[in-house]
């Protein structure tokens, strides 16, 4: 019999222009490495070692008991909404929130999605300082939108730069995003930056997406955040979840926080694209907020986890701006490598040690490695020596 050739219409182009992410190739070769029974330092992935609080666990098994199988309503559980903004006035007695203003997401991600969505259409540009998060570089794609990459620079800890990023908002501008603390450098925002910011696009008619979702991961500076600074009106789209401050990577559930007009609008998308997020994750990230100890217990940990590891490798002759928060470092990739891509190739392929390269995270940070100071200590202390023995080769090329 012939084979039957099946034509299809197109795929949407902008799936094409989607660049594979280079942690998921990374990851691919590090699960190999794995399979085949070899040793890995797992430095790639931003994925808590811990588990989950037995507490959220038990919530959540209540919960499926108790009959909450069914779907919430579309902005999530008046409870948690009103949960999540009152977590937030109680940091930030100042902050203009209430329960009606929150949207519960798949994740910090959807939130992020949704504020794209929401904020972005074809023709219209995202502005992002970099060294920054690699999906606030490409879901703007899908969207059609163009993103404008603006470097901070690294002599100043990659701390974010006002001036340099409003300058760049040019008419087709919709919206900033800013992540702090920033994955992959480490640095916090100051106050006086994030008040700049507001009320630069507040002046230009933009949006401010705040992406906080190491908040609570913060080592050196005093906890500060966006709504130490945030008045009733602003244009402000807030995002955070509970993957990384109670260990609920795989839970999947986020939130939004933002000016009524943009919840409105979140709302319609998140009703298209998943209805309402699970309705037991739901309870079980109530009882999540409840549980001010067990965050505190999390960020000593990586506390001690960054202290165990950052001054060893500088010593060694790493060079990286000490972060002020997040569990990562984003050191300059050592002499007698081309670039992080390079560094990250041989490191993983001789030594183990699973790194991603800095091209992922920008532009012009090709001169970077990042490394997740997230895992077990003894994988942690192993991967460090590997890394400080590979300095010698390295130099001499
Ligand atoms: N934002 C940043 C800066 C992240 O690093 C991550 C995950 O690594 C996320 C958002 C996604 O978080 P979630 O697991 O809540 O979707």
């Amino acid at each position: 019999m012939e084979p039957r050739t099946t034509r299809a219409a197109p795929l949407n182009a902008a799936t094409q222009r989607f660049k594979p992410s280079g942690i998921r190739r990374i990851a691919d070769l590090a699960t190999k490495r794995l399979a085949a029974g070899q040793p890995l330092y797992p430095f790639h992935l931003g994925e808590p070692d811990v588990d989950t609080p037995a507490a959220i666990k038990a919530a959540a098994v209540a919960a499926l008991e108790a009959g909450h199988v069914h779907y919430a309503p579309n902005a999530g559980i008046p409870a948690l909404r009103e949960a999540i903004a009152k977590d937030l006035r109680r940091r930030y007695p100042q902050a203009p929130v209430v329960g009606d203003q929150v949207i519960v997401s798949v994740g910090a991600c959807e939130a992020l999605t949704l504020a794209f969505m929401a904020t972005l259409e074809p023709g219209t540009e995202l502005v992002v300082p970099t060294p920054c998060w690699p999906n606030y570089l490409q879901t703007p794609i899908l969207l059609g939108a163009r993103v404008k990459q603006v470097a901070m620079r690294a002599n100043y800890g990659f701390a974010l730069d006002a001036d340099a990023i409003l300058s760049a908002v040019t008419d087709a501008t919709r919206a900033i995003v800013i992540n702090t603390p920033n994955n992959p450098s480490g640095n916090v925002a100051s106050a006086a930056t994030l008040r700049r910011l507001l009320d630069g696009a507040r002046e230009r008619g933009i949006w401010v997406i705040v992406d906080e979702i190491y908040r609570d991961l913060v080592y050196a500076a005093p906890a500060q955040g966006v709504w130490t600074e945030a008045l009733p009106d602003d244009p402000l789209i807030y995002v955070n979840g509970f993957s990384k401050s109670y260990a609920m990577t795989g839970w999947r559930i986020g939130y939004a926080v933002g000016r009524p007009d943009a919840v409105t609008a979140m709302t319609r998308i998140h009703q298209a694209l998943v209805t309402s997020v699970t309705t037991f994750v739901q309870h079980a990230a109530l009882c999540a907020l409840e549980l001010h100890d067990e965050v505190a217990a999390m960020q000593r940990r990586y506390q001690g986890r960054l202290e165990r590891i950052a001054p060893r490798l500088r010593a060694a002759g790493y060079d990286f701006p000490m972060p002020a928060g997040g569990f990562y470092l984003f050191p300059r990739v050592p002499a007698g490598y081309r670039d992080g891509d390079h560094f990250a190739d041989v490191m993983l392929a001789e030594y183990g040690v699973a790194l991603v390269p800095g091209s992922v995270f920008g532009e012009m940070h090709t001169d970077r490695f990042r490394l997740c100071f997230s895992c077990a200590d003894d994988l942690l202390d192993r991967g460090t020596d590997l890394l400080i023995q590979a300095l010698p080769i390295v130099a001499k090329g």
